[in-house]
């Protein structure tokens, strides 16, 4: 049977794994992410050694960006402009392609959590349909007509605009750039911000949860009306709080306000607003899917 590596890569953790086209992960290993140079050989070393015992068909990677996704750049496969200090303008996909010897597939990290719904999890089937992740940030990914959403650079779905009452929120955001964006207002550091405490220590019965899903319910609206996606699926640390899913789906349908008549919406919000099937293994397991498509030649 094939193998593929995947390599998920955060802004605080690598995750590397070794998987099948059944989507089983038969070797995984996370480290912290510390210097480009120090953590990329960290991980080509993982899969030299995985390939010792049995050989590896390509390596995916699902990176945190902004990324270079376009093939004709000369800095395709880099992460360009990150905030994250000593990141900026690091060459990836051809480090990893050079020091294992493998073809590699490169994409944003929410657009391979995005493929691996769709080859094994709660996007099975369907062909338009979006990924995102709340946690440090906000990230959004997904297909469109069966392609990965790629375009000018990328979708940058966390930095879109939601109406903030300044009465009722006057947290001014945490996103460096835009201050009060979607980002600014839903991530783990403005919950921390806003509140003054870690949102893993919030009660379920806190104020700041009314409030999350209130920004997420009017940014999920936006993109209803933008892509017409089949299916949102909400993933990340943040959406660990399970009880944030009916406020919600409830939400979004008072917004759209019977506008959108889709029985997906009317009559089965709960099978159209979901957490992902592949849990925490969206991200690997998608950037095994990557792998996958790079061995096959359809990345
Ligand atoms: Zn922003």
């Amino acid at each position: 049977m094939q193998r593929y590596g995947g390599i998920e890569a955060g802004g605080t953790k690598f995750v590397c794994a070794v998987g099948n086209p059944a989507g089983e992960l038969t070797a995984r290993v996370e480290f912290a992410t510390t210097s480009p140079e120090e953590t990329l050989e960290r991980a080509a070393a993982f899969f030299r050694e995985e390939g010792t015992r049995h050989s590896l068909d390509a390596i995916g990677i699902g990176s945190f960006g902004p990324v270079d996704l376009n093939p004709r750049s000369p800095t395709y496969g880099y992460i360009t402009s990150t905030p994250k200090p000593g990141w900026a303008n690091t060459e990836f996909a051809g480090a990893i392609e050079r020091a294992t010897g493998l073809k590699v597939g490169f994409d944003t990290d929410v657009n391979a959590a995005a493929l691996g719904e769709a080859r094994w999890g709660a996007a099975r089937g369907l062909d338009t349909f979006l990924y995102f992740t709340v946690g440090t940030g906000f990230g959004g990914g997904g297909m469109a007509h069966g392609r990965l959403l790629h375009g000018l650079i990328h979708p940058e779905m966390g930095h879109i605009r939601v109406p903030r009452d300044a009465a009722r929120d006057p947290y001014a955001g945490a996103c460096p750039f835009h201050g009060d964006c979607l980002e600014g207002l839903v991530c783990g550091p403005a919950i921390e911000g806003r509140w003054g405490g870690r949102g893993e220590t919030l009660p379920d019965d806190h104020p700041a949860w009314d409030l999350e899903a209130r920004y997420l319910a009017l940014a999920m609206v936006n993109f209803i009306c933008t892509l017409s996606p089949q299916r949102l699926i909400l993933g990340g640390g943040v959406m660990r709080r399970g009880h944030l899913f009916p406020p919600i789906r409830r939400q979004v349908c008072a917004l759209l306000n019977g506008y959108i008549r889709a029985p997906e919406l009317i009559e089965c919000i709960e099978e159209y607003i979901v957490p992902p099937a592949l849990g925490d293994d969206a991200g690997v397991l998608g950037a095994i899917a990557l792998g996958e498509r790079a061995a096959r030649g359809t990345a």
